[in-house]
């Protein structure tokens, strides 16, 4: 009998006390975890790229 249910303070959904937490605010969580590192290498690589074309165009003249 360890049916309990707890209910997210934050999404307002209810989900069985055996889980280490909400679900769903983890799967939140995740995806703007992802969406950060995605953005973060996609900075990363248009700061390598205009770093190249510099040094490139840079050598060229
Ligand atoms: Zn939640």
């Amino acid at each position: 009998m360890t049916d309990r249910t707890v209910r997210c303070e934050r999404c307002d959904t209810s989900y069985t006390a055996d889980l280490p937490g909400c679900p769903n605010c983890r799967r939140i969580r995740q995806t703007n975890i992802a969406i950060a590192t995605t953005l973060i290498l996609l900075v990363v690589l248009a700061i390598a790229g205009w770093f190249g074309v510099q040094v490139l165009t840079g050598f060229s003249l």
